[in-house]
């Protein structure tokens, strides 16, 4: 009988908690499996963990693994990857924008066709804002020209994963691995189901702007050297501007022709300054990353995680 982990990280979820496990339990019940749900913690203040523990008193298979401050999406994913035990691992998000139905359907693709992943891939996003959509349509647009044509233009970290998969992501030394970029780069056999993605059920988005932005960068700098590449050639771009402005600037006074100097100064200057800003923030961000990778600090720690109590798969429903 195969075995399920269902991994779903939690911030500040407190409002969408009860409606998450509500949803998901007759489901994971009616398939006829063995499975555990791996709850992890990503430093919540709003009393996730609280609730997160009496709702485990009523269904032990509900496992909750505090972390010890917020980490991030991903890698509260990467902590919940490491603890899950199942031979197939599904992460989903906790507000119900990913139908937890659809994981039957994922569970029943890989092993009717034998597949190590299945995405969930979006088939309508109407309930995501425009700029989410716009946001998440370029995100994915630059992905698949920077990472490969194998990356899915509408799939996020809704996806089911075979233990060999798991094995390896998890032995990935990577700070702040990008799983939606990673598990496609891996080449596993792969397979899809297409879903239409609900609203929010409860609260707030934990993904405001600057979230967003860093896992841009993360994903760039994780994949690809092209925006130091494109420092290169900038530099070369403006070499040859200037160039051309040295040698009509010395004609202009070899011909005694005075060049009124003070706008094109002020201009070539704040020009300049600003592309070599920009040069230096995109190797900043390169060095940044090599100087974390340098120090392996731990990625994240568990404060509990009681999955270690009560032995899991075990016991029966
Ligand atoms: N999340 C997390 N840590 C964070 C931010 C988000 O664990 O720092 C979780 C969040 O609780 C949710 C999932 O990641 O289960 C996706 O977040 P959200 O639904 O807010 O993102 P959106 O759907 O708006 O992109
Ligand atoms: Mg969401």
């Amino acid at each position: 009988m195969v075995t399920l982990s269902v991994v779903t990280p939690m911030y500040n979820e407190r409002a969408a908690v009860d409606h998450f496990v509500a949803r998901l339990r007759p489901v994971l019940d009616d398939l006829k499996v063995t499975y555990e749900v791996v709850a992890v913690d990503d430093g919540s203040a709003d009393g996730t963990v609280s609730r997160l523990l009496e709702l485990r008193a009523a269904w032990p298979r509900l496992r909750v693994v505090k972390l010890r401050r917020n980490v991030g999406h991903q890698s509260a994913l990467a902590a919940g990857l490491r603890a899950a035990a199942g031979d197939y691992v599904v992460s989903i998000d906790a507000d119900l924008q990913d139908p937890p139905e659809v994981i039957g359907e994922m569970l029943a693709k890989a092993t009717a066709e034998d597949l190590d992943v299945v995405y969930g891939v979006r088939s309508d996003r109407s309930t995501d804002t425009v700029f989410k959509r716009r946001t998440a349509g370029a995100y994915y647009w630059l992905m698949r020209k920077l990472v490969g044509p194998w990356v899915s233009g509408q799939a996020g970290d809704f996806r089911l994963m075979s233990r060999s998969v798991v094995d390896t992501l998890n032995q990935l030394p990577e700070q702040r691995p990008v799983y939606r970029l990673v598990v496609p780069s891996l080449g596993f056999p792969a397979g899809e189901v297409t879903y239409v993605r609900a609203e929010r059920v409860a609260g707030e988005t934990k993904y405001p702007l600057h979230k967003m932005i860093k896992l841009s960068l993360d994903s760039v700098t994780s994949f690809s050297a092209a925006p130091l590449k494109l420092a290169t050639w900038l530099g070369l771009i403006t070499f040859v501007v200037c160039l051309g402005l040295v040698v009509s600037g010395l004609a202009a006074w070899a011909f005694g022709v005075v060049v009124p100097g003070w706008t094109s100064l002020y201009i070539a200057m704040l020009l300049l300054g600003a592309v070599q800003l920009i040069c230096l923030g995109m190797l900043g961000e390169y060095v940044g990353r090599i100087y974390a990778a340098t120090q392996n600090r731990p990625q994240y720690l568990i404060a509990f995680d009681t999955g270690a109590e009560v032995p899991v798969f075990t016991s029966g429903r």
